[in-house]
């Protein structure tokens, strides 16, 4: 399944959007602030006349601050790969909401809110997904990776 697709489902968009909060998927499509941080080149269409703007993104120019915030997003996003990769799931697929192993067997695998029983839940595609972010991040941030991947 594309990544797009995966992005669509609520449950999973639900899951994201706690994960890296309102902020941090938009940091690197934010433009940079200040003065003279931003670098573009203008070119004109020779047919019709129209301007058009090329905006190169520089991240030794890009304030710490955004840099900062995306080491942030990389390490937390590190930490819950490892966390999904070391733990069970099961889902609710009433209510969408997602529960721990552990949690799940407190609750006697039925859900607390509608009654229905919960199913195991396969991760591996949020875990792919975290993955590939992971590696365009460690690109933009020129970090290393520690395992094995190259
Ligand atoms: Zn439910």
């Amino acid at each position: 399944m594309a990544f797009e697709e995966l992005l669509e489902d609520p449950v999973i968009q639900k899951y994201l959007h706690e994960l890296v909060g309102p902020k941090g998927m938009p940091v690197a499509a934010a433009p940079p602030d200040g003065e003279g941080t931003e670098s573009y080149r203008r070119l004109r269409d020779e047919d019709s006349g129209w301007l058009t703007y090329l905006w190169t993104f520089e991240y030794d120019k890009v304030p710490e601050q955004l840099e900062e915030e995306m080491h942030r997003l990389l390490a937390g996003l590190d930490e819950r790969r490892e966390y999904e990769q070391t733990h069970e799931f099961y889902l609710c697929e009433n209510c969408g909401i997602r529960f721990e192993f552990g949690e799940a067997m407190d609750v006697g695998f039925e859900c607390p809110q509608c009654g229905s029983g919960l199913e195991t839940m396969e991760n591996t595609r949020l875990v792919d997904a975290m993955e590939e972010r992971i590696g365009a991040l460690r690109d933009e941030l020129n970090v290393e990776s520690v395992d094995v991947e190259g």
